[in-house]
């Protein structure tokens, strides 16, 4: 939770710019250092929000309170309430909006969209904390999680993939078989094989060294499920012995930088914990006791 918060805030600031904008406003480097976004340094954007709802909401679920999708979209009603506070709205995606606008005019199972946004798989973390040790339970739960607001089954498939991995990783799964385990859900349960795809373009960037800048270009800006998947998994299978160089490297590139950033530090900090995330990060994260005491909550409960 925490390390997916950072790399979302490490990302927050060049969601909208492209690498040569960067680079041109950090430096030939990239941007390597927290920087002010939303009118302060450490802010999360919507994907660490709504990681906090699906968080809560399992939480909720947990307690008896209701199936977990019914209780993982009560807080995605609450999480759409609080963008009416105009400090709340962190680039909110219109998929997300307006999937929960519809589930709360009736409630439907899947989506009625076309839509593999990443608004799925950047939010779907808890799922894996939540079924730790259960590839299998967590990959359903992500997958029926963001098919709440996305309609298409490589959202699905991707966002089950994310929540399976941290639930492999989190346990202490070595990263072949967490990624073994994965390919064969993927294999058995998404039809259109494109997250799969995606994912074994990513391992064979990783396998073969290629540089974050050329292998994130090759793999496409993460603004899609598949894509954004892939980002985070080519980081984590790269920089598993850096992590902190593998979040940097997450959100420098063209793209859907706040969200590559929340998914491979999703990965990365399920494989590698908190521990090696800067503590001038920590004290200047948005929610961080919250994040801290969820991930407790869900990994322990
Ligand atoms: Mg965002």
């Amino acid at each position: 939770m925490l390390a997916s918060a950072a790399g979302d805030a490490l990302g927050a600031p060049v969601e909208f710019l492209d690498l040569a904008m960067i680079v041109e406003r950090f430096g030939g480097t990239g941007i390597r250092d927290l920087a002010p976004a939303y009118g302060r340094l450490g802010a999360v954007t919507d994907d660490t929000q709504m990681a906090i709802a699906t968080a809560r909401g399992l939480i909720d679920a947990r307690s008896g309170r209701a199936d977990e999708a019914d209780a993982v979209l009560e807080r995605y009603f609450a999480w759409l309430d609080s963008q009416a506070d105009p400090a709340q709205v962190r680039g909110p995606g219109n998929t997300c909006i307006a999937g929960i606008e519809a589930q709360r005019r009736a409630r439907i199972e899947r989506a009625e969209n076309d839509s593999k946004g990443c608004g799925g798989v950047m939010r779907v973390h808890p799922c894996g904390l939540y079924f730790a040790g259960n590839a299998r339970a967590a990959f359903d739960l992500g997958w029926v999680t963001a098919d709440l607001t996305h309609g298409h089954r490589t959202s699905g498939a991707s966002s089950g993939a994310q929540a399976a991995l941290v639930a492999q990783l989190v346990t202490g799964s070595t990263l072949d078989e967490a990624l073994g385990v994965v390919l064969e859900l993927l294999e058995e349960r998404d039809p259109n094989l494109e997250t799969l795809a995606s994912v074994q373009n990513a391992m064979g960037l990783a396998a073969q060294g290629a540089p974050a800048s050329s292998a994130l270009d090759v793999i496409g800006q993460g603004w899609i499920a598949e894509e954004a998947l892939a980002a985070g998994v080519y980081c984590l299978l790269r920089f598993a012995d850096d992590p902190l160089e593998g979040l940097i490297a997450s959100v420098n590139h063209s793209g859907d930088s706040d969200s590559t950033g929340a998914i491979a530090g999703a990965l990365l900090g399920a494989h590698r914990g908190a521990e090696w995330i800067p503590a001038g990060w920590l004290d200047e994260l948005e929610h961080r006791d919250l994040l801290e005491d969820l991930a407790t909550a869900l990994h322990d409960g």
